[in-house]
């Protein structure tokens, strides 16, 4: 959830909520500011089978910026199935813009030394061969951008692509939406990771952040027997269909206030020739 600007009365009971002191819900455009005790909260964890028992691995970047069809990848965590994790930071050969240094603290003075891209980008693409191989679902937070990302700097340096087509993403990003319908406001890792009571103490470090993702994606399970319910592969059917409601929900509002378009079949990758960067 994430935390109002302003100070205002709540939404549902009308007290008085200081600045930061409540939260933020509703679709976008129309957010408002509710109370702590008026905070929704998700349903009890429940006993029964889905997805969320099968071992899962998880993946995150930190990067350049948010366009993942240019960016680059300046640090990663690979969290697998079995309980190894491997972190790593590449020196990209390209400026980091202090904008971007500024959310993950990666400057070039931290990242010299570091190996250059093409092995290190090699090296995930391998790993994701590898899940792929063995059935194993992949859990990233906002897939369309770190998936996108590394598709296009493995055709950047001319790496052989994963095989995309059989790969069992887990989003929490667009499952979240699928659930809450875009109705409790903004939604980025942390808010999602609070609401859930999933602990993030070091949001912006790709380890952090990746387990995080799985963590969400476990409490999503738990909580929510319709969703957990069913294969990798029929999740992998409602998350194109969330994302692209979640789009759709998106262009309505951009088109109104200007703000660039989502394409709503741009999950877990986008289009090569499509521009896009991250929305809400
Ligand atoms: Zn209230």
């Amino acid at each position: 959830m994430r935390s109002n600007k302003y100070a205002g009365p709540c939404g549902e009971c009308g007290s008085a909520v200081a600045a930061a002191a409540g939260q933020l819900i509703g679709l976008p455009g129309s957010w408002r500011t509710i109370c702590l005790g008026c905070s929704p909260t998700p349903p009890p964890r429940r006993d029964h089978d889905g997805w969320h028992r099968t071992p899962l691995a998880s993946l995150d970047f930190e990067t350049t910026g948010i366009d993942p069809q240019t960016d680059r990848v300046l640090s990663y965590a690979l969290l697998d199935d079995r309980g190894h994790d491997f972190a790593g930071l590449i020196d990209p050969g390209v400026a980091i813009p202090e904008a971007s240094a500024a959310v993950h603290g990666l400057t070039a003075e931290a990242l010299a030394g570091a190996p250059g891209p093409v092995d290190a980008i090699a090296e995930i693409v391998a790993w994701i061969q590898d899940l792929i191989e063995r059935g194993i679902g992949l859990v990233v937070f906002n897939a369309a951008y770190d998936l996108t990302m590394l598709r296009a700097e493995a055709d950047r340096w001319g790496l052989a692509q994963p095989d995309w087509e059989r790969l069992f993403v887990v989003d929490p990003f667009v499952i979240d939406w699928g659930i809450e319908r875009g109705g409790l406001g903004p939604r980025r890792l942390s808010d999602v990771a609070a609401y859930y009571g999933v602990l993030l103490d070091n949001a912006h470090d790709a380890v952090a952040d990746a387990r995080a993702a799985r963590d969400i994606a476990y409490e999503i399970g738990m909580r929510h027997p319709t969703v957990a319910a069913g294969s990798l592969e029929s999740l992998m059917l409602r998350q194109v269909v969330w994302f692209a409601g979640r789009a759709e929900d998106w262009n309505h509002y951009a088109r109104k206030v200007g703000r660039s378009l989502d394409d709503p079949a741009g999950w877990p990758l986008a289009r090569r020739d499509a521009s896009i960067i991250l929305s809400a």
